[in-house]
């Protein structure tokens, strides 16, 4: 089902590295944090539990094979894993790497900025995504589940 007006209906959000088996995996770009990716479902459902078991299981291993990228690639200090849609209620997951210098942390990325100095970081991250897209896209391919 798609739904008009859906952000996550209308378009794919972001830039695709992987889709299949019903989500997709796009790197948003989300200001001040490049390393930042979302699990999609391609349907218009708003809970885990709207999914059947199987589709659960595709969606859990896209996003631990997100969270492996970014860790093997970024070594962060944290990977932060949210499924909130408050504001758009289709299906996705958040996944983002934190690190101690990045302009929110230890607060969540959606809180007000605790510093503003964390150019050297983003700039840091944005020279890593072509690597990282490939590395989400690996590991998203290795734990495909049909
Ligand atoms: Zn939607």
């Amino acid at each position: 089902m798609r739904v008009p007006g859906c952000v996550f209906c209308d378009g794919d959000a972001g830039v695709v590295v992987h889709r299949a088996g019903g989500f997709r995996i796009v790197r948003a770009d989300e200001p001040g944090f490049p390393a930042f990716y979302r699990v999609v479902a391609d349907g218009h459902v708003a809970e885990f539990t709207d999914l059947d078991d199987a589709a659960r299981l595709r969606c859990m291993a896209c996003v631990a094979a997100v969270e492996r990228a970014l860790r093997s690639v970024l070594a962060p200090r944290k990977i932060n894993v949210a499924s909130l849609g408050n504001v758009v209620p289709h299906l996705h997951w958040h996944v983002v790497a934190r690190f101690d210098d990045d302009r929110c942390f230890p607060a969540p990325v959606w809180s007000l900025p605790l510093r503003d100095d964390a150019a050297p970081l983003i700039e840091r991250l944005r020279a890593a995504l072509p690597a990282l897209d490939a590395a989400v896209a690996s590991a998203a391919a290795a734990a495909d589940l049909h």
